[in-house]
This record gives C-alpha cells, structure tokens and sequence, in this order.
C-alpha cells in the first residue's frame, strides 16, 4: 500500500483514532509530509476535529507564553525586574 492510499484511509470520512495527537503535531508542523493536507481537508469537515484542533490550538499557545514567561528573570520583591549588570 502507498502512503498516499494509507492516508486516504486514515482520514477517509472519519477522524483519525488519534485526533488529539494528530491535532498537536499538526499545530507544532511535525505532521509528515502530505499529512498536513489530509488533515486540514478532514477537520474543515469535521466539527469534532475542529473543536480538538481549537483546543489543543489553547493548550499549544498556552505552553508557548509559559516558555517565553520562564524565559524572562523573575521580577525581584516589589515587582520590578533585577537590573542586568553591565
Ligand atoms: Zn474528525
């Protein structure tokens, strides 16, 4: 079997079994190639999809200000940030 026909099949009128995975991966681009286009044809369909897609969508966007947050030096007591020294 193709790959192509292997992903008819996995999107083919239903959701993948692991939509909430597929839905993260496709979020961060780590679908394989082609995949990405399956995919996006499925969940415009698919209301189910759609509303996985929006919420890892949520929790995607969530860890990525929690990693620029942690990025940043803790503001000291008073809620000011340290001075960097020079
Ligand atoms: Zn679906």
């Amino acid at each position: 079997m193709t790959i192509q026909a292997d992903l008819n099949l996995k999107y083919a009128g239903a959701c993948p079994d692991d939509p909430d995975d597929i839905a993260e991966s496709y979020l961060l681009h780590l679908l394989p190639a082609g995949e990405t286009e399956f995919f996006e044809e499925h969940y415009l369909a698919c209301g189910r999809c759609t509303g996985i897609l929006s919420v890892a969508e949520d929790y995607v966007l969530s860890m990525r200000v929690a990693c620029l947050l942690s990025a940043r030096p803790l503001p000291a007591r008073g809620g000011h940030a340290p001075v960097a020294d020079s």
